[in-house]
């Protein structure tokens, strides 16, 4: 988007270019990485690079998903055709990197590639589910995700969308909300019931395609134009057999288990926002000067800064450590074992609480620490803002996490009984 009316010196918007937030990151996070991953770092930088200047932020995000799709960047945590490598470290540090140049398209990405592109790979068996995987990996079809609904948000295990057999498929009769890209979506991963009064025994995972007959309408959502949310609605809506991908109950396990990977995923977004904007503070704070002096050179900018580089460095490190971890333990075991399932849904949450609440807290902070500049379209500070508060509810709310890592402290204790 062309800056409506220019305010900002030259010499520092040109400092705040892209090529500059990479480097910055990239001394703060090579240490932290192999050969293999700093080379995948690269060549995200490098495409993102590129792809910055065709971004036009007066358009939706949706335009550019056939440009991820060619790299093969609609998501990195499983294996799609040759791109390698892959795996949730991969999808993270994919995420990081995109959320610094366009966090609005990240968002709509994971939802793609993420919310519902990871149960064409963990359970689809038919060859209509591997069609549309096929077409969301290549950025040609959106997807997205139908758990929330208008009375049920939290509480994603009471549904209240119900499902009936037919001879040819199972009809879905309810309601969604907050379907991130569900207005432009071809494919809708959603759930419902046969039993109100046995969600977990009776929940089904359905692959609707939007020609089912869900109907979507937009929901305005400020903080992230240009991501279409919509509320769907299905009304006897048929979905036939090869796309039911798990019926009578496991619906409820998949729903659960794949929680999990959605939300380190997710972190990998808001440890991307964090950078963002903690960059912008750091390159705008030794640049400005006022009373004669730059304004990181005063206690009240300059130790507040130092203090988010410390969170934002303790977080990135939870992040890519808890990514290697998944990997290693559930993503490419053999057989992953209850108690790692279990320890890893309690650290996925922590990091996601700690994550999410911390990109808030930096984009707020930086911005009151470099003045009014950053609420205009000067630079894209306020844009990071906003997309924080988003991620902040996708995948659960801060309470929601910490509900369940109050639980894993129970069980803790129980241990010792
Ligand atoms: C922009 C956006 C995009 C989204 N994208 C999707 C999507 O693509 N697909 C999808 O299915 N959903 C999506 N969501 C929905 C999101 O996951 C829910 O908003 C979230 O789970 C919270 O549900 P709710 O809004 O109904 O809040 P509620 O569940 O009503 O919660 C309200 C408040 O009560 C608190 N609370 C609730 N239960 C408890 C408890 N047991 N203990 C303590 N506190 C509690 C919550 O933390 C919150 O503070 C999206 C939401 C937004 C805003």
């Amino acid at each position: 988007m062309k800056i409506q009316e220019k305010i900002i010196k030259d010499e520092i918007l040109e400092k705040l270019e892209l090529g500059n937030f990479y480097k910055i990151l990239n001394q703060n996070i090579f240490p932290l990485l192999n050969e293999q991953e700093l080379s995948f770092v690269k060549e995200v930088e490098d495409f993102c690079l590129e792809l910055a200047p065709t971004i036009d932020r007066e358009k939706d995000v949706y335009v550019l998903f056939p440009k991820l799709g060619e790299q093969g960047f609609i998501q990195r945590m499983n294996k799609y055709k040759d791109f390698v490598p892959y795996g949730m470290k991969y999808e993270v540090l994919l995420a990081t990197i995109l959320s610094i140049c366009d966090p609005q398209l990240d968002l709509a990405r994971l939802a793609s590639g993420i919310l519902c592109g990871n149960p064409t790979f963990q359970h689809g068996e038919s060859s209509e589910i591997s069609k549309v995987q096929a077409d969301l990996m290549e950025g040609k079809g959106i997807g997205c995700i139908l758990i929330t609904e208008p009375e049920r948000g939290s509480d994603a295990v009471n549904l209240l969308t119900t499902c009936e057999k037919a001879d040819d498929g199972v009809i879905f009769n309810g309601e969604k909300i907050f379907t991130t890209n569900g207005p432009k979506a071809d494919y809708f991963v959603g759930y419902g019931v046969y039993n109100m009064k046995d969600p977990r025994g009776t929940m089904v995972q359905a692959m609707f395609k939007k020609e089912f007959g869900i109907r979507t309408e937009r929901l305005r959502i400020n903080a992230v134009p240009r991501v279409h949310i919509a509320h769907s609605i299905l009304e006897d809506v048929k979905v036939p057999y090869p796309y039911i991908l798990g019926d009578d109950g496991k619906g409820y396990n998949y729903l659960f288990d794949g929680l999990i990977p959605e939300r380190i995923s997710i972190v990998g977004s808001t440890i991307g926002i964090c950078w963002n904007g903690l960059i912008h503070g750091l390159i705008y704070s030794n640049l400005r000067k006022q009373f004669n002096k730059d304004i990181i050179g005063y206690q009240g900018v300059g130790f507040p800064l130092a203090d988010l580089l410390t969170k934002v460095t303790a977080a990135t490190m939870m992040a890519f450590q808890i990514a290697s971890i998944y990997d290693d333990k559930i993503l490419f075991a053999e057989k992953p074992s209850k108690e790692i399932e279990k320890w890893m849904a309690s650290l996925s949450s922590q990091i996601k609480y700690y994550g999410c609440k911390l990109s808030h807290e930096v984009t707020y902070e930086v911005q009151n620490h470099m003045g009014g500049i950053s609420l205009t379209d000067n630079t894209l500070l306020d844009e990071a803002l906003d997309a924080s508060k988003v991620e902040e509810v996708i995948g659960g709310t801060r309470n929601v996490q910490l509900l369940i890592v109050k639980n894993s402290i129970r069980r803790m204790f129980k241990s010792i009984l």
